[in-house]
């Protein structure tokens, strides 16, 4: 696959949930190892784009979906499950670590229950390659056994990047990933977020046009379930074509 074909191609994509249409006909390309921002306000329909993508649909018994979601070019609706979880990691607002298990099996349980590595050994040495790749690993190498609801609020969160990461999936989807944490805290996830873009390609959702001005290498702005414009942030930044994306990025909607 020629490394200059977008990851994920977005095609005409409608969700009806509950039989509101949430998304009305989305068209994305998203470029392999950048940053790519979903913005725009609340209720625009940004979670729903990225639950298209990684099929996270168990709690929503009354979605319709139509067109079309390619990854490396091959459909994700006719991958099989397993295959989904593999190749796209996810990150949500809150941080979720399974709170009772330690540090290490929250990146470890992943890989055991895929059988994604063949010893103990091999097991040790991917968890400490995904600690030290979420930038946690200087702060919890010496307590690895320590119950992870123990950690702090930005720390859970780093972690939570670890146990995506050590499936090293192709996508990490990130669903306002800072919007529950400090300041201090996000500095470090938006490090994190612009490091890893080396290794695999960021899809993060956020309602801070700031934060995709920081951090971003594309950006979409989204509004009422469509998009209203998309481009290099840069250019959407400084001159943005459409009179919404222009008022939205000076805060304004
Ligand atoms: P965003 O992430 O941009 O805030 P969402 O993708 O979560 O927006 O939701 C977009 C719209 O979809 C919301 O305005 C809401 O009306 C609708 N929606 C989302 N989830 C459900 C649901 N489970 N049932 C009914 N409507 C929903
Ligand atoms: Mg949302």
């Amino acid at each position: 696959m020629s490394s200059d074909k977008p990851i994920i191609e977005i095609r005409n994509l409608k969700v009806r949930i509950a039989g509101k249409e949430v998304l009305k006909g989305i068209n994305l390309e998203i470029p392999r190892n950048k940053v790519f921002a979903i913005m725009g306000p609340s209720g625009s329909g940004k979670s729903t784009i990225l639950r298209s993508i990684n099929r996270l649909w168990d709690l929503y018994p009354e979605v319709e979906i139509d067109g079309e979601i390619l990854l490396d070019g091959k459909d994700v609706y006719a991958m099989k499950d397993k295959e989904v979880r593999r190749l796209v990691g996810m990150v949500f607002q809150r941080p979720n670590p399974f709170p009772h298990m330690s540090i290490f099996d929250n990146v470890a349980i992943g890989l055991k229950m895929n059988k994604l590595v063949k010893s103990k050994e091999e097991l040790r040495e991917r968890v400490e390659w995904a600690l030290k790749k979420a930038y946690l690993w200087d702060e919890v190498k010496d307590e690895l056994k320590k119950k992870a609801s123990q950690l702090s609020g930005g720390q859970q969160q780093r972690l939570c990047i670890a146990r995506a990461l050590a499936l090293k999936p192709k996508v990490l989807l990130m669903d306002e990933p800072t919007s529950a944490l400090d300041v201090v805290s996000t500095k470090k996830i938006e490090e994190t977020i612009v490091e890893l873009k080396k290794d695999l390609t960021i899809v993060i959702v956020t309602h801070n046009p700031q934060q995709a001005a920081r951090i971003s290498d594309y950006v979409a702005f989204v509004y009422q379930g469509q998009v209203i414009e998309v481009g290099p942030t840069s250019e959407i930044f400084t001159r943005p074509k459409n009179k919404l994306t222009e008022k939205y990025v000076l805060g304004k909607v």
